[in-house]
């Protein structure tokens, strides 16, 4: 879940706290969009000197409601060669989890940024596919995460292949199985345009047959997103499988039945 601090969030985390309580959560996670080394590098994350800000807001958040318990995280962008960054960011606080994410396919394209929609115009696909499944492959690869965040982001559009894409998904699924990495059932998707969860069924299947753990999220950017939708992705889970999903303490995996 995030914060306003990324700019494209609105809401306090205590308000998100207090939504979490309502709806009989027990447990939540706040992942605010990582700083960049660069701060120009875009628009829609925190400044490097608010990591310690957003920090605060999720102690605060923690100190008002000792009833919930409140994992601090991040969630942070994958690129190939920022792996140095994402070590230095580790070291400055006591996190419990990262999610790593691809959002950029190139330095200059995050592919589920409304802005740049005319990037599609020349790119086809399953090229775009395969550019990101390579990326996330890498990302799971690296250990820098306990999770690799919303799986299948290029549909967010409504954009699909039409070729087969199972070895792109398999060669990602393995590398998340040998290095330790769950995926996350990501309810936001069933809010954009291609009215589906992260990761579609079919890589979800994929995913409990080689033994990818799964935790679950529903990528809040304000208060009355939180837990949105769970009873669907709690139903989608169970249906390919699934009876466990993980939580993270200070970067420690742990199975709980759900
Ligand atoms: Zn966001
Ligand atoms: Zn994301």
């Amino acid at each position: 879940m995030h914060t306003p601090l990324c700019r494209h969030a609105s809401g306090e985390p205590v308000d998100y706290a207090r939504r979490a309580l309502e709806i009989g959560l027990t447990e939540i996670g706040f992942t605010d969009h990582s700083p960049m080394a660069r701060d120009d590098f875009d628009d829609w994350r925190m400044r490097n000197d608010q990591l310690d800000e957003y920090v605060e807001k999720v102690r605060r958040a923690q100190r008002e409601f000792p009833q919930l318990t409140i994992r601090l995280g991040l969630e942070v962008d994958y690129l190939p060669g920022h792996e140095d960054w994402i070590r230095s960011l580790a070291a400055r606080h006591p996190w419990d989890y990262f999610i790593g994410s691809v959002h950029y396919v190139s330095d200059d394209w995050a592919v589920d940024s409304p802005f740049q929609l005319s990037k599609w115009k020349n790119r086809d696909a399953f090229e775009v596919w395969s550019v990101y499944f390579d990326r996330l492959t890498m990302a799971a690869k690296t250990g820098l995460f306990e999770i690799i965040g919303h799986a299948d982001l290029p549909k967010k559009f409504g954009h699909r292949p039409t070729r087969d894409c199972t070895p792109l998904y398999e060669k990602f699924l393995d590398a998340a199985k040998q290095h330790n990495c769950a995926i996350e059932l990501n309810t936001a998707g069933l809010r954009k345009d291609c009215k589906e969860i992260y990761p579609s069924r079919e890589i979800l299947q994929l995913a409990f047959a080689k033994g990818v753990p799964i935790t679950f999220g529903s990528d809040a950017h304000a208060p009355e997103e939180v837990g949105l939708n769970f009873a669907e992705a709690i139903q989608l889970a169970h249906a390919v499988g699934y009876a466990e999903s993980w939580r993270l303490v200070q970067r420690e995996r742990q199975s709980a039945a759900f």
